[in-house]
Parts: C-alpha cells; sequence; structure tokens
C-alpha cells in the first residue's frame, strides 16, 4: 500500500492511497488537472482510481470534484448530510455521483476497508477516515477543533497517521485575521492548534504508530519550522523518546509529499523531524 499527499493545507487537500492495480482519493480540494498530473508523475492513471472519500463541503476539500465526476465520472463517497451539503450548492454535480456511506461502520471499496468517523468542525457534517489495506491501517483526521474520544480512538489504531497542526497560537493571536475568525479557528469547530497537535500526539504516540504526517497547515498563520519546533519542545517536555522508526513529516501545502510504502518495513529515521521543507512554499 503505498500514500502520498498530493496537497495539504487551507488553500486544498488531496491524499492518494492505492496499490498497484487500484487507488483511491481522500478529499478532491485541488483542480482535477493537477490531481491528474501528480498523479502521472509518479505513474499513476486516474483510470486506476475507484473512487473519491470526502471529509465536509468545504472548497479546499471539494474544488476539482466537479471534473472529477463529470469528466471522469469517478465515484464519491460520503455521508448523507455531507453529501446534500455538497449538491445543494454545487448543481453541476450529479447527485448519482455521491454515494452515501454509514458513519463507523466498516464497507469496503476496491482493496480498501473503510470507516468514517465524526469530528469536530464548521460544516454541516465533517468527518475523518480509517482505512485498512494489507494489514496496515491510515487515519485521515484534518479540519477538527478538538480531539474527541471517538476519534482518538481512531486515530490510535493508525500505523500512519494524517493529523492537522493548522495554526501556530501565537501566529493566529498576533495576527491580521478579524477578531470573530480567530475565534472561530480556535473554537471547539475550527482547526487544530500546534501544540493541541504535538500535546495529543505526546500522549499517544506508540510503536505502532510509524509516520504521523503533520497536515492542513494554515498560510498566514504557520510556518512548516514552527510546527516541528513545537513538536520537538513538546516531546522534549514530556519525555517522549522516539524509537527510531517513527517518521514525522510536515506536509507541504503546495507539493505532493513522497510516496510511502507501506508493505515495506521502513529504514530506521535517526530522530527527529525530518522532510527536507521547502520554504519557498509556504510565503
Ligand atoms: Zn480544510
Ligand atoms: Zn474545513
Amino acid at each position: 500500500m503505498n500514500f502520498c499527499s498530493l496537497s495539504s493545507g487551507s488553500s486544498g487537500n488531496c491524499y492518494y492511497l492505492g496499490n498497484k492495480s487500484k487507488g483511491i482519493l481522500i478529499d478532491a480540494g485541488i483542480s482535477a488537472t493537477s490531481i491528474r498530473k501528480f498523479l502521472y508523475d509518479r505513474d499513476i492513471s486516474l483510470d486506476s482510481i475507484r473512487g473519491i472519500l470526502i471529509t465536509h463541503n468545504h472548497i479546499d476539500h471539494i474544488r476539482g470534484l466537479e471534473l472529477l465526476t463529470r469528466k471522469y465520472s469517478l465515484p464519491v463517497f460520503t455521508t448523507c448530510k455531507i453529501r446534500n451539503s455538497i449538491l445543494l450548492p454545487h448543481k453541476k454535480i450529479s447527485s448519482a455521483a455521491i454515494r452515501e456511506i454509514p458513519l463507523m461502520e466498516k464497507f469496503r471499496l476496491a482493496d480498501f476497508d473503510i470507516e468514517a468517523f465524526p469530528v469536530s468542525h464548521d460544516a454541516p457534517e465533517t468527518i475523518g477516515f480509517n482505512i485498512t489495506a494489507s494489514g496496515r491501517e491510515i487515519t485521515i483526521a484534518t479540519d477538527l477543533g478538538y480531539i474527541s474520544d471517538t476519534a482518538a480512538s481512531y486515530i490510535k489504531k493508525a500505523n500512519v497517521l494524517v493529523i492537522e497542526s493548522n495554526y501556530d497560537e501565537q501566529m493566529l493571536i498576533n495576527g491580521k485575521y478579524p477578531y470573530y475568525l480567530k475565534t472561530r479557528i480556535k473554537s471547539d469547530y475550527g482547526h487544530l492548534g500546534n501544540h493541541q497537535a504535538s500535546e495529543f500526539l505526546a500522549e499517544i504516540i506508540s510503536d505502532n504508530l510509524t509516520h504521523i504526517c503533520l497536515a492542513h497547515l494554515s498560510k498566514n498563520n504557520n510556518t512548516p519550522e514552527i510546527v516541528l519546533e513545537t513538536i520537538k519542545k513538546v516531546f522534549a517536555k514530556k519525555k517522549v523518546n522516539l524509537n527510531g522508526r517513527q517518521k514525522i513529516t510536515v506536509l507541504n501545502r503546495n507539493v505532493p509529499s513522497e510516496m510511502i510504502c507501506l508493505s515495506e518495513q521502513n529504514p530506521p529515521i535517526n530522530l527527529v523531524l525530518f522532510q527536507e521543507l521547502e520554504k519557498r512554499e509556504y510565503h
């Protein structure tokens, strides 16, 4: 099973998970053209995509959906409430293109066992996904104001975790956003801040969790360097020692991540915090 982020951040989110012949996308918040190109660059054809899982109706998660459903006839999977919240303002998306899935109940799509779970965010409904394939589990939890016990239970099962680290608390407080927007972002229906994410990770990290991808960074209230500094500090303060096989990556807002190959034992990573950061992408 291979996983990568095609784009992650407040401007657009899309993740790929697949094996040699079949794959799925989680969210489609960048253009269909970009998705097709990013996949093509990795020798993955759009024809191998069996469906798109959608977490909620915000535009940074559904931007490419119209073209992907109309031109490429890709089926979309999400809950009834999210389906309705997408169809109402997006009349060009055919209702037949979006299939309803249950909450907190496994369903199978191609080679993947998938379970959606609720998270707290300011959309009509927002969900995360836990996906099992080839005995490995990946959990995707972005766009959540806080981590409920339910969300935590799905996060703790993951071998690969994509978790939001949206904003630096000080940058948000001192930044230019209007008061109401700062309040919304910080609220239980907003986004996870760097400290929230890091402190939670310090509590739940285990040997099972081999990849942590810090995701959905704000363009204006965060930088990858600050995300890494925060997690380093929090882990040091809480005396969390990584076991040498755990990899922590900050997902780039505009550039696809490296492919994580989950069938292979991953090489030891010599501590801490790793990925080459392409600073220019964060200006
Ligand atoms: Zn979002
Ligand atoms: Zn959102």
